[in-house]
């Protein structure tokens, strides 16, 4: 089968469709014929290669996707051969004290599709049948194959890591990037007061069609957390959504208000910051890492998608054989919302 991925960590140019024997389904599993995938940040990390995490090689990038159902495996029930499915990127155990409890992202063994184990972005795909579900529908193959990972994360991270309720003044930092895209639209339909802070005139428009109440394009000339600050109505923000680690965090942090949280799920300009405790303590705000979902969120996100209270936003779309420009858009592009796949 057709694959894009990499034989050696290194970079995009690393990147390639490769001829890979197609994967067998085993007892509880199911394959997935691919008709979509999507990249996220986190692709371009798994090409790098990070340190603490090895894989196998060659390598299958993508953890999104969609496709229809090809084989399914013994004891794998509830869905039939040729159904469209949306592929759940989150691998846990199911059998460790986390898991039994609900809280798979807190599984020792929890793995990314694509990261820790062979993606979505082939033409096959074989996962357990926990990592299937019905497609919404209202979604078509190439929408519902961008949704996953960024609406599942940006809806733990805000609603149950970052406790955010209606009315509170939540800010996004950062307007283009799939992550933030999703947020934008969870903490809207969390009733919140959203407030969307980007570099990017251009972004900050789009992010105001897309639902932000206030933009703030920052810069030297506007300084991020005085900009939020103001927004604030010198209240300072209850929750802000900042995945940037080094380059926004140390100065976003000191916009938050008195009990305020700032939610992160990565790092993507660097993982290192240095931190003033003093605005922390004194305000009693905290700081709080994220990642994923569990099955019973990933299900609510799916609910919210069928229902059209969030949405998919792409990008662009690139066929698969030319997957290396893709996720060169993504790394240089300036993308606003997903960049996708389609397997043809
Ligand atoms: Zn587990």
């Amino acid at each position: 089968m057709r694959a894009l991925g990499f034989r050696s960590h290194g970079g995009l140019e690393k990147i390639e469709v490769m001829d890979l024997p197609e994967p067998s389904v085993g007892p509880g599993q199911v394959k997935v014929r691919m008709r979509s995938s999507a990249f996220n940040r986190l692709d371009l990390f798994t090409l790098e290669g990070m340190a603490g995490v090895t894989i196998p090689l060659p390598h299958i990038l993508g953890g999104d996707g969609a496709g229809t159902v090809e084989a399914l495996g013994e004891g794998a029930e509830g869905l039939s051969r040729g159904a469209k499915v949306i592929v759940d990127p989150s691998l846990s155990c199911g059998k460790c004290e986390a898991c039994l409890a609900g809280q798979e992202p807190y599984c020792r063994d929890y793995q990314i599709l694509g990261e820790h184990v062979n993606g979505t972005a082939a033409e096959f795909v074989v996962v357990p049948r926990v990592n299937v579900q019905p497609l919404p529908a209202n979604l078509d193959f190439l929408s519902a194959g961008c949704v996953a990972l960024v609406f599942m994360t940006a809806y733990r991270a805000l609603t149950t890591v970052g406790e955010l309720k209606a009315g509170d003044r939540v800010a996004i930092i950062g307007g283009g990037g799939g992550l933030n895209t999703a947020a934008l639209q969870v903490a809207k339909w969390r009733g919140a007061q959203v407030t969307v802070a980007t570099r990017s005139k251009e972004h900050a428009e789009k992010a105001s069609a897309l639902g932000a109440d206030q933009t703030l394009v920052y810069g030297p000339e506007k300084p991020l957390d005085r900009g939020l600050w103001a927004l604030s109505g010198k209240k300072g923000m209850d929750v802000i959504f900042d995945c940037n680690g080094t380059s926004t965090v140390p100065t976003s942090v000191k916009a938050l208000a008195r009990g305020g949280r700032l939610v992160f799920c990565g790092g993507t300009s660097g993982p290192m910051i240095t931190l003033d405790v003093r605005p922390l303590f004194w305000r009693q705000s905290s700081l709080r890492g994220s990642t994923m979902a569990t099955r019973k969120e990933f299900l609510e996100v799916l609910a919210l998608l069928a229902e059209g209270k969030l949405k998919p936003v792409v990008d662009s779309t690139f066929p698969l054989e030319r997957g290396r420009e893709a996720l060169e858009h993504l790394a240089r592009g300036s993308p606003f919302g997903k960049v996708t796949l389609s397997v043809p």
